[in-house]
């Protein structure tokens, strides 16, 4: 590895799982990453500067897919779900349709009704499966056209690719115009989607971007309204096609998001037109009513802290402790936790119901010398049998996917700059020392776990569960103390890793002695997933450690932690947090948003049990770029999506949370920030490419970057065969 964070490491005291003090801490911002990694774009100019990418995108062919039926499996792992590839579960709440193959592939029954999607909802269709470009092509094609007949007309009259180009330009600025104008009949919401579609298709066909991203999303629509020109009817996805549908009817003021309700289709409700008490009445009508939908979906989401929940886990831990010869004080002990962690098949194979997939995958891993382990106390947190199904966030979160396994084997040599997505080798500027913004730094002294997250940022640089190595030298350290006291307008250091809260007490009060001892220090934050996943660790001891440098006026200790999902949140958690608590210190949660967390209000539920337990979220991560992690991936829009139709029912409290997407190199760039990112293609397989702007934009000129997003279309499907509604998600393809 170029950061050489396991060689040498003498002085410092190391890590020892023999030990009771020993372990590690998880990377707030950094440790939690993400897949996809497609191409990325750097791009040298803004809007308008010269063009001239360093790279050209490239996107993958487009294949065809194999659609699987409305309903079907609520469950990951089940038949059809994005987890099927690790075996079949059957769940009482779902009826699984197709067939998964061990070697990852789903194949559907074609005895079976089957579903299609049409527009933005799923419909059943009895029909025989087809690859997803013969089975609907021609409906989807209609659709479009009907979507906007007067795109359609335009695209067909025109000769070339150029004067198609004119003549949609000229359309849309008309289109622009008259949504000003006084006489127009458009819902008053409805205009801001008509100008926010307008924007999104103006800069898709843009010569620009068609040359930044190598693709022309209007060649393609011009080819589809043209078939003279001998397009085959293939060369575009489902997904695209879809994407336009919506684009289209925005553009035209139809995406209908406003006229379902009766309310809206009145114009001015009713609340408005009436006076004190009437109009405070008929509001809270409506608002009762949104209460109640909220609490319908939280219903969906037990936590860890529900009674019924606690129980099957008391099973658990008898079940697992049993299986060690051990008692409920080995249980306690941090130490007999970290030298009981699970890292082979064996023990997972015969404590918890496993798909044959799950298994094969594990089996590969250890084989692999994958950087595997579970805790005992997080094995507890998952369900014994496959058919209870409420831990899927749990064991997504360390069971590794069969492609993950078969990426991190195949590049076990050059993962260190394979899997570095965040460029971090390139922001280093010394050992252990990453740097993205004026005032803060990342420092990374201990370069192991307690368990191996699949989705780590850092999977590059672990090396293995608990590895012995994992100190940084003691030269290596006081490096790094001497660079950052030489760069003064440094504050803010996250001490991360690996996870410095498992390393001993004694070693880590060092450490921390020497980060607090630098004078322009005025916060030292702790980035840990001990109290999601090993909570005992959060003894008096390591707390007072944290309280012994916690000054309040001179200078803030903070943990900040990665719960992923409410059914992690336990009374241990909670125990281990108010222990922070106690001493004045806050603690933070970044969560990254994952298929495992992105249901409808799941993520809210996840805040409001974080609160419950007294952490605090901070941010929302979006997944991004890493491919051998790209199952967990959600589109972008999802995360819009979410936060202004879930999160923002909250109250403020609740959804302190920023939703951001990790620029390569650069940092965070806000979301919800519209005007520092951009849509800027639709790819033929579906995809959204993005132009991100950096957050330092308006302060340093730095280019932009694009970004390929999973296609929303997939996204959709995978909810789809986890048994969502999709109507409840109808609005995403209006999220740019
Ligand atoms: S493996 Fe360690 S560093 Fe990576 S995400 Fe998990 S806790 Fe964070």
């Amino acid at each position: 590895m170029s950061i050489a964070f396991t060689a040498g490491k003498k002085n410092f005291p190391t890590a020892d799982t023999t030990d009771s003090a020993t372990f590690c801490a998880p990377v707030s911002t950094l440790c939690h990453t993400s897949p996809g990694n497609r191409n990325p774009v750097w791009t040298d100019s803004g809007h308008d500067g010269p063009v001239q990418a360093r790279y050209r995108l490239t996107f993958p062919a487009v294949k065809p897919r194999i659609i699987r039926k409305r309903g079907g499996s609520r469950n990951p792992y089940a038949a059809g779900g994005r987890f099927s590839n690790m075996g079949t579960k059957k769940s009482k709440r779902t009826q699984p349709v197709g067939r998964t193959g061990d070697d990852g592939s789903t194949r559907a029954d074609p005895t079976r009704i089957q579903t299609k999607i049409i527009d933005d909802v799923f419909t059943d269709a009895v029909e025989m499966v087809k690859p997803r470009f013969e089975l609907d092509y021609s409906a989807y094609l209609d659709r479009l056209w009907q979507a906007n007949p007067e795109i359609h007309r335009l695209l067909r009259q025109s000769e070339d690719l150029e004067a198609a180009r004119e003549a949609i330009y000229t359309y849309l600025e008309k289109a622009e115009r008259k949504i000003f104008e006084i006489d127009n009949d458009f819902h008053i919401l409805e205009k801001a989607t008509v100008r926010e579609s307008i924007r999104a298709f103006k800069s898709i066909i843009g010569p620009i971007n068609e040359h930044r991203t190598g693709v022309s999303a209007l060649g393609h629509l011009w080819k589809l309204a043209r078939p003279e020109e001998g397009s085959t009817g293939k060369d575009v996805s489902v997904g695209f096609l879809l994407e336009f549908i919506n684009l289209f009817r925005g553009v035209a003021g139809q995406s209908n998001i406003y006229f379902e309700t009766k309310e809206a289709k009145k114009g001015i409700p009713d609340f408005l037109l009436k006076e004190g008490k009437l109009a405070s009445e008929t509001r809270t009508e409506i608002l009762d009513d949104m209460g109640a939908t909220v609490s319908k979906y939280l219903k969906r989401y037990p936590s860890g802290l529900d009674p019924d929940v606690q129980n099957w886990r008391r099973e658990n831990k008898s079940r697992i402790l049993k299986y060690f010869k051990a008692d409920e004080a080995d249980w306690k002990n941090p130490s007999w936790q970290l030298r009981h962690v699970i890292r082979d098949a064996k023990p997972l194979f015969d404590l918890i119901e496993l798909t044959s997939g799950q298994k094969e995958a594990v089996e590969k891993a250890v084989a692999h010398h994958i950087p595997f382990g579970i805790t005992p106390y997080y094995l507890s947190l998952m369900d014994r049998q496959l058919a209870i199904g409420y831990d899927h966030a749990v064991r997504a979160q360390v069971i590794p996917p069969p492609e993950y396994v078969e990426m991190m084997a195949e590049h076990r040599k050059d993962r260190s700059v394979i899997f570095d997505f965040m460029g971090e080798h390139d922001t280093s500027p010394i050992d252990l020392i990453t740097r993205r913004y004026p005032g803060i730094a990342i420092l990374k002294p201990f370069n192991t776990c307690s368990q191996i997250c699949v989705y780590c940022q850092r999977n590059w640089e672990i090396d293995e569960v608990l590895d012995p190595k994992a100190m940084a030298s003691t030269e290596q350290i006081e490096s790094a103390i001497a660079w950052l006291k030489a760069h003064r307008s440094i504050g803010d250091i996250l001490i991360t890793g690996g996870d410095p809260c498992v390393m001993k007490d004694e070693s880590f009060r060092r450490l921390l002695a020497r980060v607090a001892a630098i004078e322009h220090v005025y916060r030292i934050r702790i980035g840990t997933r001990t109290p999601v996943v090993l909570p005992m660790r959060w003894t008096e001891r390591l707390a007072d450690i944290l309280a012994e440098f916690h000054d309040p006026g001179r200078r803030e200790v903070c943990v900040v932690t990665h719960v992923e999902h409410p059914y992690e949140i336990t009374p241990d958690t909670l125990e281990a947090v108010q222990n922070i608590r106690r001493r004045g210190i806050s603690i933070y949660n970044q969560q990254v948003f994952t298929i495992e967390n992105s249901r409808r209000y799941e993520s809210a539920k996840l805040r409001l049990d974080l609160r419950q337990v007294g952490i605090d979220p901070y941010y929302t991560f979006n997944m991004k770029g890493k491919e051998e992690t790209r199952r967990y991936m959600v589109p972008i829009a999802r995360i819009l999506q979410e936060r202004k139709e879930e999160a923002r029912l909250l109250p403020g409290l609740d959804r302190t949370d920023e939703p951001v997407f990790n620029v390569p190199k650069l940092g965070k760039n806000h979301l919800r920030s519209w005007q520092d990112h951009r849509l800027v293609m639709i790819l033929p397989d579906g995809s959204r490419v993005y132009e991100f702007h950096p957050w330092e934009k308006n302060i340093h000129p730095t280019p932009p970057y694009n970004y390929i997003d999973v296609p929303i279309y997939d996204y959709l499907e995978e909810l789809a065969s986890r048994g969502e509604n999709l109507r409840d998600y109808r609005t995403i393809w209006f999220y740019y």
